[in-house]
């Protein structure tokens, strides 16, 4: 069997696994090498990109197994500790390479939001501009936070809150392409602790959606402010004059100017700055 053939030539490298048990059940060869601990790699001699490959070679074999699923959180952190080697012997950098990572507050700053209308569905971003240059003419200011919502960032964002609020299992959320998380720390308590505090770091204040006007290219998240009276044109070429408070997004003479242009204030409450193209 190849898989055998390839854990013993991975020798000097050892990816032993604590818990052989779960090995013997799986009739690896490795087994053989077994120590108390991962040991995965001795730094130094002896230590080059052949062996490291073959070594990479077998967590991969064994992340396959099904026998092993309750070990995939360790497996995990060995293949990462045999990338970052491998990243070191050929001068690379380990956060370049894709490789399968525990889920964690590190996966925030990765597949960011886009804040730039280019990002936008061709018609819901003529209206969006011509908006946000009528706020700017009459003065007010305007901070786009957010535009479109790459699906990758959704999945996270969604299954990170549904895992902190014990809505699925670790095991049970679906994979996503491009996305090299793992959910599973081997551990109930630990999974779930990750979970939040990704929450946390995204600072997720309701159950993000999967799929929404965001992901689909007709979402803006702005924040809108301005002192005095706000003078502006609204979509139809008519002077609009708004002295009344609240000086902000949630204005709802402002709110009938976005309509306007296309630009529909959201219909839910409990988000200030959402904009889309049908409030939704
Ligand atoms: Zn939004």
């Amino acid at each position: 069997m190849a898989t055998s053939k390839r854990i013993a030539n991975a020798a000097p490298v050892q990816a032993g696994i604590a818990g052989a048990n779960a090995l013997d059940g799986a009739g690896g060869a490795g087994a053989r090498k077994r120590s108390s601990g991962i040991d995965v790699v001795r730094p130094g001699a002896g230590v080059d990109s052949k062996s490291l490959l073959e070594s990479l070679g077998v967590v991969d074999d064994l992340m396959q197994r099904k026998g092993l699923s309750n070990q995939q959180a360790t497996l995990a952190g060995v293949r990462h500790s045999i990338l970052r080697q491998l990243a070191s012997v050929h001068g690379l950098d380990a956060d370049a390479l894709t490789l399968p990572q525990l889920s964690g507050p590190e996966w925030v700053k990765r597949f960011p939001d886009s804040r730039s209308t280019a990002e936008l569905e061709r018609t819901f971003k003529t209206g969006v501009d011509a908006f946000i240059k009528s706020m700017q003419d009459g003065h007010a200011t305007v901070k786009v936070s957010s535009t479109y919502r790459p699906l990758e960032r959704a999945y996270l964002m969604h299954y990170a809150y549904a895992l902190a609020h014990d809505e699925v299992k670790p095991k049970d959320v679906p994979a996503q392409s491009g996305v090299d998380i793992v959910w599973d720390h081997g551990d109930p308590a630990a999974s779930k602790r990750a979970a939040q505090a990704m929450v946390d770091a995204y600072d997720i204040a309701k159950e993000p959606a999967l799929h929404s006007r965001h992901t689909e290219h007709k979402a803006i998240d702005m924040t809108i402010y301005w002192a005095g009276t706000l003078t502006l044109v609204d979509g139809d070429g008519t002077r609009v004059t708004i002295d009344s408070g609240p000086r902000d997004g949630t204005n709802r003479k402002l709110v009938k100017v976005g309509k306007t242009f296309g630009v529909v204030k959201a219909m839910f409450a409990g988000d200030p700055p959402h904009w889309s193209s049908d409030g939704h």
